[in-house]
């Protein structure tokens, strides 16, 4: 292939050469809205990169909510966040090392140009406190690549942190390795990041939403553990989706009336009604695990309408964990029940790259699959956000293709 300054969708230039423009989905500030309308193909400069960053040229990517909040442009315009005038979202990735700044190195991953990596979505300082012997997602700067970044996935080139960088899976193709990472290791730190409230043989673990893309990677973890899942989901059909990825069962919300916010307990009726249809509601998960056995952990992340129905039915001394609240952040709960059984509610946001480390070993091993749904082609980018936000995707994790011209290719020697 010859040096050129722009590149066709698919066309891989020489390895390593650099050029000056590159295709890429644009949000502007003024044009926010659904995806359809607000995710635009555009030409744009390749970007810069400093001394610890990398230059990964983008094979396949994935879909996640905040790239239907970031063409929403709520709650905030993420050109609010990062300052530069336009912003390209896409928090997963797959590709190839294409340029290294002129300070990276690592004895862990010696990367070099042409290797194949993930990226997991993850940015720090790397300097301060907490990246050095604390929690780097404590740092003041972390941030989410492809979100409060400017150049995430849904581009040729993406440029992001060197510690950002794992190994791609040999044995996934590069649709299945884009699609992932994000939930992947967010449920991960759920689970392993809250001691003394770790995932362990045995427990129940209650995951809302279990045939979407974080309950997907939640089941498996929990069942790679030797603990149960138990799955919420809408449909049936979804639930058996669920039993084939290793939950012990699934409880179909649509037989329960006990969503939204809580009802004011000083209203007796109300409130009476509403905790009756709850105690169905854990009736049925007693009747999964054994009469009086609610579950060690609940793996929370719908949020409004269900956080306090997840407060009601975590165990004594058990776990509400939460990372995101996509029916609403207004949530409620009855307090009594969580101080009086001393139960832990728990925020969690994303991992470190040592969480994201081990979530992907256990990909690379087989133990954990990439839960992979359908994939799209480069021109229904918007078109797949669009599903997410109107929750008509089908299960699992959605893949989008960039410069993977063809499925089922696993290396970059194939894809050239
Ligand atoms: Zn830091």
């Amino acid at each position: 292939m010859a040096e050129k300054e722009l590149y066709n969708i698919g066309e891989i230039p020489p390895l390593g050469f650099v050029p000056k423009k590159m295709h890429a989905y644009v949000i502007h500030p003024e044009h926010h809205g659904p995806p359809l309308q607000a995710m635009k193909s555009e030409v744009v400069d390749l970007p810069e990169i400093g001394p610890n960053e990398v230059l990964v040229q983008v094979m396949t990517a994935g879909v996640n909510f905040n790239g239907v909040w970031a063409s929403l442009g709520q709650p905030a315009s993420p050109t609010r966040f990062h300052k530069h005038p336009f912003h390209i979202a896409g928090s997963d990735a797959a590709g190839v090392i294409w340029k290294l700044g002129s300070a990276v190195k690592s004895s862990v991953y010696p990367w070099k140009v042409g290797d194949e990596v993930l990226v997991h979505c993850g940015q720090t300082c790397g300097q301060c406190p907490y990246c050095n012997g604390g929690d780097p997602m404590f740092c003041r700067e972390q941030k989410i690549w492809g979100y409060e970044s400017a150049y995430g996935s849904f581009a040729q080139f993406t440029k992001v942190q060197a510690q950002q960088l794992l190994p791609k899976p040999a044995n996934l193709t590069w649709e299945e390795a884009g699609c992932y990472t994000l939930v992947h290791a967010t449920a991960w730190r759920m689970l392993y990041g809250h001691p003394p409230h770790t995932l362990q043989p045995g427990m129940n673990v209650l995951v809302w939403g279990g045939s979407g893309g974080l309950g997907s990677m939640a089941i498996q973890i929990v069942r790679a553990a030797g603990a149960n899942a138990i799955a919420v989901v809408s449909s049936d059909e979804r639930g058996k989706w669920c039993l084939d990825l290793g939950a012990k069962a699934y409880l179909n919300r649509k037989n329960f009336n006990c969503w939204g916010q809580l009802p004011r307990v000083s209203d007796l009726n109300a409130y009476g009604a509403y905790v009756k249809e709850v105690r169905k509601f854990g009736g049925a998960i007693w009747e999964i695990t054994g009469k009086g056995v609610d579950p060690d952990i609940v793996f929370e992340h719908p949020g409004e309408q269900t956080f306090p129905v997840s407060c009601f039915v975590a165990s004594r001394g058990g776990m509400v964990v939460f990372c995101a609240g996509t029916t609403g952040f207004n949530l409620t709960f009855d307090a009594s029940y969580v101080w009086m059984r001393q139960k832990r509610i728990q925020g969690s946001h994303f991992a470190t790259l040592y969480q994201a480390e081990a979530a992907n070993k256990a990909v690379m091993d087989g133990r954990i699959k990439p839960a992979m749904s359908e994939v799209f082609e480069w021109e229904r980018i918007p078109e797949a956000h669009d599903r997410m936000m109107n929750n008509v995707h089908p299960p699992g994790n959605m893949a989008l293709m960039v410069q993977a011209a063809r499925k089922g290719l696993k290396s970059l020697s194939e894809v050239t």
